[in-house]
């Protein structure tokens, strides 16, 4: 059974931990350098994108992070998508650049901070929740979108690693998470 790390420094890698279990997987909370060396694969939560920054600063996580990222499959959600972007803007914070994407912070503005939306993955629907969900601006040549929301990508993978913009941890299907999984066998 795969490994899965959920980096557990802030936001909702609870529920992460739940829906790959869900998918089959076995999911372990990651706060050190140790825990993270255990894992075949790990899921970068949504949350606030800022404070998780500060927080790898404080844990000196960041460059074993990036290091991780270098051999083994990353999935970032919300947060931890912009986390892996190499481009981050409004306004402009370091990442870990692992992906040759582009993202726009709080893209959907105010008015549209959250919503429940319906996208198609392979051709049949899938359930998305979206929160102060950034939009991905630019994606690079070995990009490849699996899934667009208003023309926008929305699931998209680059080798080893994934990143959605929405939240598949909150809710019951689990194909999101059953993809990621595939990347560590
Ligand atoms: N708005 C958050 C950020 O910019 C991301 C929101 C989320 O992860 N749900 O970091």
């Amino acid at each position: 059974m795969a490994r899965v790390g959920v980096l557990a420094l802030q936001g909702d890698f609870e529920a992460h931990c739940k829906a790959l279990a869900a998918a089959g997987a076995e999911a372990v909370e990651v706060r050190t350098a140790a825990q993270l060396a255990s894992v075949d694969g790990l899921v970068i939560p949504g949350g606030e994108s800022t404070t998780m920054l500060k927080l790898l600063r404080i844990e000196n996580l960041f460059d074993d992070l990036k290091a991780f990222g270098d051999k083994k499959p990353i999935f970032g959600t919300c947060a931890g998508a912009i986390l892996l972007a190499r481009d981050v803007i409004n306004p402009s914070q370091e990442s870990l650049g692992l992906m040759d994407i582009g993202v726009q912070r709080n893209a959907y503005g105010r008015q549209l901070d959250s919503r429940v939306t319906s996208i198609a993955l392979d051709g049949e629907d899938l359930e998305a929740v979206f929160i102060r969900a950034p939009i991905i601006r630019r994606v690079g040549e070995g990009v490849r979108v699996l899934a667009e929301y208003n023309g926008d990508p929305v699931l998209a993978e680059q080798g080893r690693h994934l990143v959605a913009t929405f939240h598949p941890e909150l809710t019951k299907d689990t194909r999101v998470q059953k993809l990621f999984l595939a990347k560590l066998s």
